[in-house]
């Protein structure tokens, strides 16, 4: 579904993806694992493009990711993208929040947005909240709220960057159990996160990044009980 060959992106002086060859297959959930500025979140970036590359291609159901104008936008939209901060419209309610781009977008009618984003908030826990503005809710009730804003859209697939990292504790397991949930529903996941039992549990492979490239891939068994880089080993020593 997801296909990079060849991929290579700069920052200046900096060849911050290197030859990335990555295939992610319909219903599989990818997670991506690696040390601070490996690329993780400029891999995730160019799949939707927020950012551009200077060579390869990137291929989505086929086709290559477009340039510009509404057939970006529709891009964007069949690629959900969930981030660290969560995003959120802070003057439009909960509710709008998850209408918006469907309206835009999908060209959906007002009902059928509406009736569409309360299934979504009533699945990832937050139905109740829906005529609240984002900063009347916990950090994990919004991070819900911007998985169901991305999942209103259709997306053929969901990028996790990090969703879980900048909440408390007590909260990141609720996000994860709706990530854990779509999972198993058979979306199309690429998650980058630092929680091991997440990967465990949910992956159906691990890759592991360093440097701009991907140094290991492995199904997380075989990844967490014998990485055969030293970098990977060095990786896991620190984290686990
Ligand atoms: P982290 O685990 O800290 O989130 P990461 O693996 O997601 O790290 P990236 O954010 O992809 O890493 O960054 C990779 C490298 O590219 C880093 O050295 C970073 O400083 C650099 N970088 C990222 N975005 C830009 C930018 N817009 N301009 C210049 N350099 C950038
Ligand atoms: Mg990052």
């Amino acid at each position: 579904l997801v296909v990079l060959r060849g991929v290579d992106k700069h920052f200046g002086a900096l060849h911050v993806l290197q030859d990335i060859d990555l295939s992610v297959a319909r219903g599989e959930v990818v997670v991506v694992i690696g040390p601070s500025g490996s690329g993780k979140s400029t891999l995730c970036r160019t799949i939707n493009r927020l950012e551009t590359i200077d060579s390869g291609t990137i291929t989505i159901d086929g086709r290559p990711l477009p340039q510009e104008g509404r057939e970006l936008a529709r891009l964007r939209a069949d690629v959900g993208m969930v981030f660290q901060s969560f995003n959120l419209f802070a003057h439009k309610t909960v509710l709008e929040n998850v209408t918006l781009g469907q309206v835009k977008v999908r060209r959906l009618g007002r009902a059928a947005s509406e009736e569409k984003a309360r299934v979504l908030l009533d699945r990832v826990g937050v139905g109740a909240q829906a005529d609240k503005y984002p900063a009347q809710l916990s950090g994990g009730q919004q991070q819900r709220v911007a998985i169901a804003r991305a999942l209103a859209m259709d997306p053929k697939v969901m990028l996790f960057d990090e969703p879980t990292s900048a909440l408390d504790p007590e909260m990141i397991n609720e996000v994860l159990d709706v990530m854990q949930q779509l999972a198993r529903d058979g979306m199309t996941m690429i998650v980058v996160t630092h929680e091991m039992g997440f990967a465990r549990s949910a992956a159906n492979r691990v890759v592991f990044m360093a440097d701009g490239r991907i140094v290991e891939e492995a199904s997380p068994d075989a990844f967490f009980s014998s990485p055969r880089s030293d970098r990977a080993k060095d990786f896991l020593s620190k984290i686990l």
